[in-house]
């Protein structure tokens, strides 16, 4: 049933462009695609509708959170913790909100202004596209999924591999239009609303008020992490879309480096691996005036290696490249950018002697440095979280009820080593069935659980909390990487402490009435 209804302009709707003819939608079976994200939570809503405007979108919104009705966005529906499963009321699509604006250069610095839902593969495209005008300049952080749109992307600051180098997506927002529940469109840009001690003025809302943030010293973005000092733009990132509907994002582009090269080196031991990446850190952080820098340091279990074999028989992208050897219990990868070839392969001639005093020889490493090459290795690093995907919607077969079991926690306290073996040890002793991989130089180990039947994964989600109860006990400030959404509310709760509290004010005085996805994080 498709319900073609006719909004008018009213008072107080200053950003609507006159009488709008939208389409809302009755959610159907046919659309029930619309209810899960890639956690495969399936949640419910009365109504959908995928706006070709932002002038429709706002009035579409306007007109729901004037009778009360919730409203719930979503982009690509990328996202691994339910953030855009609706829990009730009209969702907002912004699959056709995918308008490139047009790009700016100012000096050094260029600006690309786009809609949210413009999926990171256009902006990339957009950017080669356009590299002899931006110098080569593109969009850095890479949270691997080229389908994400950048409204998701920035509502759950996505990152990926090289953000220790690169940054990640909030970092690049340099301006925002956000429509608040009000009605009213928040405009801002980098360092216009920066939190003092006790609070900011936040343009159409008034000032937001705490008791004093000099004593909260924990970087990260999004509600739970503002503090003295914080930008604006660094709390709405991450704020998986409770505090506003991102509808225009300014990014920053900025140039790759000269030389990349990836290197795989594949171990016997996965004690070693890991001793290996301890020691590739090290030098980078103490000898670095190379000019050479390590992007990404990703860590790959045996299990995750396997998984992933038989996983690209059946992927067309993934056909050409190799499998993981036999013989490896453990592999990283690591990229390498630098200003010139001649030092960059001097620095991987380095590390090769460094593998070789743990034993590995060139026969145990696949080493390149063509855009193809790179994109092989992210694509098969990539394939890991694909492979576990596609193994959990065959246990959904037998038991919907399952979902997707994971842990994104940056862990600065313990060693990666450490956390390597509490996660496997863990597997060991519950019985279960998993993958650890993911990013060491950032301090993110993915833990990945994969249960065959639902006694499993309730077995699974209690180990993940007992984790998380570990995590928070020896670290004063746990960060995570996927964000929260309704997946991981049990694990904030653990993890946040006081957070949690600052997180819930910020909501109240954006979104008093509770009209924005709600059910996410709180
Ligand atoms: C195989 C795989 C690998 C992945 N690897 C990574 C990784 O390495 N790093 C990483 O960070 N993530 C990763 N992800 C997760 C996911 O790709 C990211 O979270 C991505 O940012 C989600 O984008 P999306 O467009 O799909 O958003 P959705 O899933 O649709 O939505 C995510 C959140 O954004 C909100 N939102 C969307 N649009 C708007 C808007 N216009 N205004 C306000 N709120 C909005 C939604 O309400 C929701 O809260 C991976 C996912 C998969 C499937």
């Amino acid at each position: 049933m498709n319900l073609r209804r006719r909004f008018y302009k009213s008072i107080g709707m200053a950003d609507t462009q006159g009488g709008l003819e939208v389409d809302i939608k009755i959610m159907s079976e046919q659309e029930s695609s619309r209810l899960r994200d890639e956690s495969r939570l399936t949640g419910f809503c009365d109504t959908f509708s995928v706006p070709s405007s932002v002038q429709e979108l706002q009035s579409i919104a306007k007109e729901m959170w004037a009778k009360g009705i919730p409203v719930t966005m979503q982009g690509a529906l990328t996202g691994i913790c339910g953030a855009a499963v609706p829990n009730g009321g009209h969702v907002i699509s912004t699959e056709k909100l995918n308008k490139i604006i047009g790009h700016e250069t100012v000096g050094d610095i260029a600006i690309v202004a786009l809609e949210p839902g413009v999926r990171l593969s256009e902006l990339l495209e957009y950017c080669s596209h356009n590299a002899a005008a931006l110098s080569g300049r593109t969009f850095l952080p890479d949270p691997t999924e080229k389908t994400a749109t950048v409204g998701g992307m920035f509502s759950c600051n996505a990152k990926g591999p090289n953000s220790p180098l690169h940054g990640d997506t909030t970092d690049k927002v340099l301006g925002l239009k956000i429509l608040l529940t009000n009605g009213s469109v928040l405009k801002i840009h980098r360092g216009d609303c920066v939190f003092d001690k006790d609070g900011c003025d936040v343009p159409e809302l008034g000032r937001i008020c705490f008791a004093d943030l000099s004593k909260i010293g924990c970087a990260g973005k999004g509600p739970a992490f503002v503090h003295e000092g914080s930008d604006l733009i660094d709390v709405l990132g991450g704020s998986e879309g409770m505090l506003g509907i991102v509808t225009e994002l300014e990014l920053e582009l900025e140039k790759t480096a000269p030389e990349i090269w990836g290197a795989m080196f594949f171990f016997f031991d996965k004690d070693e691996a890991l001793i290996f990446a301890q020691a590739v850190e090290a030098r980078f952080e103490i000898e670095n005036d190379t000019g050479v820098y390590l992007a990404a340091e990703e860590y790959f279990d045996t299990a995750s290696m396997k998984l992933v074999n038989e996983y690209k028989k059946e992927v067309t992208l993934l056909k050409s490249a190799p499998d993981f050897p036999p013989f490896a219990k453990s592999a990283i990868y690591l990229e390498l950018e630098g200003e010139s070839a001649d030092k960059v392969e001097a620095e991987l001639s380095e590390l090769l002697e460094m593998f070789a005093s743990y034993g590995g020889g060139e026969d145990d490493t696949w080493a390149g440095s063509d855009a193809e090459e790179i994109e092989k290795f992210r694509l098969l690093r990539h394939a890991v979280p694909e492979a576990v995907n596609t193994e959990l919607d065959r246990i959904r077969q037998s038991d919907s009820r399952i979902c997707k079991l994971s842990t994104d926690f940056e862990t600065s306290e313990f060693s990666m080593r450490e956390t390597e073996r509490f996660y496997s040890a863990a597997l060991i002793d519950r019985g279960l069935k998993g993958v650890v991989f993911g990013h060491l130089h950032s301090r993110r180990l993915h833990f990945n659980i994969i249960p065959e039947c639902f006694a499993e994964y309730e077995k699974g989600r209690a180990l993940i909390a007992e984790l998380a109860r570990a995590q928070g006990e020896q670290n004063s400030c746990v960060n995570w990487e996927n964000g929260i959404g309704k997946m991981k509310k049990d694990v904030f709760s653990i993890l946040a402490g006081s957070r949690r509290a600052t997180a819930e004010t910020i909501k109240h005085f954006f979104d008093e009435k509770g009209l924005l996805n709600p059910s996410n994080m709180l």
